[in-house]
């Protein structure tokens, strides 16, 4: 039976995904995150109100720059004795603004995890809806003139099945009525996943590994979409390469920023 609803599972996901408004009537939308059937108000969404109050956390006290929290950064931010966190200090990034919906753990872990499963593209989609749908006003206030998806090699979007990061930027584009760049620049290197590597490793691992395909960007503020941010390596490196063709500003858009300590709702 388990093998049967595994099997089943990523056909009614992407079959749900194809059907209109009016088989919805038929076939109540469900939240893609606990299963539960969607209210009319949140149907648009494809997410419950409870499972988005469980994901969604105040930005209020991270770093405008790498979205890093940290007790020390609350405590220079409350005296305004410092623009940017400890981290931003040691580190010079090459993006100027990082949005999240929030921390890397318990339920937002889960669902970032479960949109890395090959059913896991309407989760994703919905999850880049409610990431521009929050942080709009931030984003809007710095001016985006294209999205930019952060590329995956395509050995790993073969053996994965699902490219989560397009699809959140998909998402993103369509929701904020942007131009989405499909391939402006690709992962012409396979490279170790950064999750089991130390931080040296990482900047290592993922240097010089994106190359631009000839799309101007010159001018442009490109808002770059991933699903998860760790270090910032990986983003920094995409934003290295969109900066050295003449990108004017890089902001990175992630659904969640690992390094965010204190789990608090959005008011
Ligand atoms: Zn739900
Ligand atoms: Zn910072």
């Amino acid at each position: 039976m388990s093998q049967w609803l595994s099997f089943a599972t990523p056909i009614y996901d992407h079959g749900r995904s194809l059907m209109n408004n009016s088989v919805d009537l038929v076939i109540p939308p469900i939240c893609n995150l606990c299963r539960c059937d969607l209210t009319d108000e949140s149907r648009w969404l494809g997410l419950c109100d409870k499972c988005c109050s469980l994901v969604i956390e105040s930005s209020d006290d991270c770093c405008s720059r790498c979205g890093n929290q940290s007790e020390i950064y609350r405590q220079e931010a409350a005296t305004k004795s410092s623009a940017f966190c400890p981290k931003c200090k040691q580190t010079h990034f090459m993006f100027s603004r990082v949005f999240t919906l929030g921390s890397y753990q318990k339920y937002l872990r889960h669902a970032v995890l479960q949109t890395k499963h090959p059913h896991g593209y309407p989760l994703a989609v919905a999850l880049g809806r409610l990431l521009a749908h929050v942080r709009k006003k931030e984003i809007d206030l710095f001016q985006p003139d294209l999205i930019i998806a952060t590329p995956m090699h395509w050995l790993r979007r073969l053996t994965r099945g699902v490219n989560g990061p397009d699809a959140v930027a998909n998402s993103v584009a369509k929701y904020l009525e942007l131009p989405k760049s499909n391939r402006a620049i690709i992962r012409f290197r396979y490279t170790a996943q950064q999750v089991n590597l130390s931080q040296t490793q990482r900047l290592k691992n993922i240097a010089s590994a994106f190359r631009l395909r000839g799309k101007n960007i010159a001018g442009k503020r490109i808002l770059l979409i991933d699903d998860v941010m760790t270090t910032g390596a990986t983003c920094n490196e995409v934003a290295k390469v969109l900066r050295f063709h003449g990108a004017s500003d890089v902001a990175v858009g992630v659904v969640a920023r690992q390094g965010l300590s204190v789990h608090r709702k959005a008011s």
